[in-house]
């Protein structure tokens, strides 16, 4: 992509509306725009990575045999009054009529609609395990929309349901998606802290909180020190036995606010670590709540009807933008690692309109496409400085400066975002390593 050609609106001075450091450079580097309360817009670069976090989660989910299809965002409210939620809900769901006065809503998670559309097919045990999800937005009628796309009104989640004959099973599925969900933000370069939660009238240890630490975190949580351990957690995520990780885990002490527990706390001493957390995902077994309340029944093995054992699964797609760049960046802009960079690499052209400098850009950002390395080349006219201060800013994890010197003698800049380190490089080095 040419930088002259994109509509990439950056900005030079902080927004005032900005509270914290993700919502001040998401709009900075023109990523996202407000469109009302706590609903946006996403520019072309925002939507770019929005796009790579959704496919990381997807290959995760599919990984585990978890089934992509996609439900609307528009509900019926009567499905709703048929599990009781419809009222209970409250005035975070927004309610429509349509022309026929028909009440609707749109949709801040999908229980009952998968429920309705699994018992309208799944009739007999043997049709059993079932596992679907959708990435769709949601709306929630949020108090205090605010930190950007963290705590929008309208966000885009992935969402998995799960469907199991008895409580082994959906245990089983439990532990896979406890392992997925740690591979997804992993692969995302976060580390993201299981931690016990609420769960509600069902009870049990089944519904776990996935939290990544960040000073703007809106809640505090408590966990045991070896969660920060790089080397701990990558000691259990080796084992091969799923319940074994998921025990390694969930053993140690980690909770959000409302399951802290101060004897435990107390217990830990020195290896108590308190700080607050950015949610970005939870996984929740609820039992048959939602299949007793809408008969979800399938014929079990005996012949007698069985209520289906239901999870749900959801990550915060949306949010984790505004998380990863909570948790990767520096006093000049963004940080992105790689598996969610916009473009890999940011190309930038020192004195575009010398013609060595643009011959040498242009057969660079050729090969660099031929060789499909994302980039993108900064062909505007312009200072060096404000080309330098724009593509730290937006957060390319490569950068590549080539100017008239290095022209010259054969070389090109080489520039890792992270380290700042900087190298002169012959072009083809350069591009070897990047292609690699
Ligand atoms: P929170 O406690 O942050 O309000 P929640 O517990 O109500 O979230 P869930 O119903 O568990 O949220 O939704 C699954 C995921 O969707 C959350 O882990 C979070 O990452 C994301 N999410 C929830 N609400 C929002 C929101 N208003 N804006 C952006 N993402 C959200
Ligand atoms: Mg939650």
């Amino acid at each position: 992509m040419r930088r002259s050609r994109y509509f990439l609106p950056t900005l030079k001075e902080n927004p005032a509306e900005a509270q914290i450091v993700s919502h001040r450079l998401m709009l900075r580097a023109g990523m996202v725009r407000q469109s009302s309360a706590g609903i946006y817009s996403w520019l072309p670069m925002g939507f770019k990575v929005l796009k790579k976090i959704e496919q990381i989660v997807r290959e995760e989910q599919d990984a585990i045999g978890a089934q992509e299809m996609l439900m609307p965002t528009i509900q019926p409210a009567d499905l709703w009054r048929e599990s009781g939620r419809y009222d209970a809900y409250g005035p975070e769901m927004l309610r429509i009529t349509d022309r026929h006065d028909r009440d609707m809503l749109y949709g801040p998670t999908n229980e009952e609609q998968i429920t309705e559309i699994f018992r309208d097919s799944v009739k007999s045990y043997r049709d059993l395990p079932k596992n679907l999800y959708h990435i769709q937005w949601k709306f929630r009628d949020e108090v205090r929309p605010r930190f950007g796309v963290m705590r929008g009104r309208e966000f885009l989640m992935k969402d998995a349901y799960s469907f199991d004959l008895d409580f082994e099973a959906a245990k089983q599925t439990y532990n896979k998606q406890f392992i997925a969900y740690l591979k997804t933000y992993a692969r995302m370069g976060l580390k993201a802290i299981p931690m016990k939660a609420a769960s509600g009238p069902i009870g049990g240890d089944m519904s776990h909180e996935f939290l990544i630490l960040a000073d703007t975190g809106e809640s505090e949580i408590a966990c045991h020190r070896d969660f920060l351990d790089n080397k701990w957690l990558e000691n259990i995520a080796a084992n091969s036995d799923l319940q074994t990780v998921v025990n390694a885990f969930t053993e140690k002490y980690a909770a959000t606010d409302d399951e802290r527990d101060e004897g435990a706390e107390k217990a830990l001493g020195k290896d108590l670590v308190v700080a607050r957390g950015i949610e970005v995902g939870h996984i929740f077994y609820f039992g048959t709540k939602y299949s007793e309340a809408m008969n979800a029944i399938v014929t079990g093995p005996d012949g007698n009807d069985v209520s289906v054992e239901m999870g749900s699964y959801g990550i915060g797609v949306s949010r984790l933008v505004g998380g990863i760049i909570e948790a990767s960046h520096d006093d000049d802009g963004i940080i992105w690692p790689e598996a969610v960079a916009p473009f890999k690499v940011g190309l930038i052209n020192l004195k575009t309109g010398d013609d060595a400098c643009d011959t040498a850009a242009e057969d660079f950002y050729q090969k660099l496409q031929a060789a499909n390395v994302e980039v993108l080349m900064d062909d505007r006219e312009g200072r060096a400085g404000a080309k330098f201060a724009d593509m730290d800013l937006i957060g390319l994890p490569w950068q590549v400066i080539i100017g008239p010197k290095g022209v010259d003698k054969g070389i090109v800049e080489l520039k890792n975002r992270a380290t700042g380190e900087r190298e002169d490089v012959s072009p083809e080095d350069a591009l070897s390593r990047l292609a690699g």
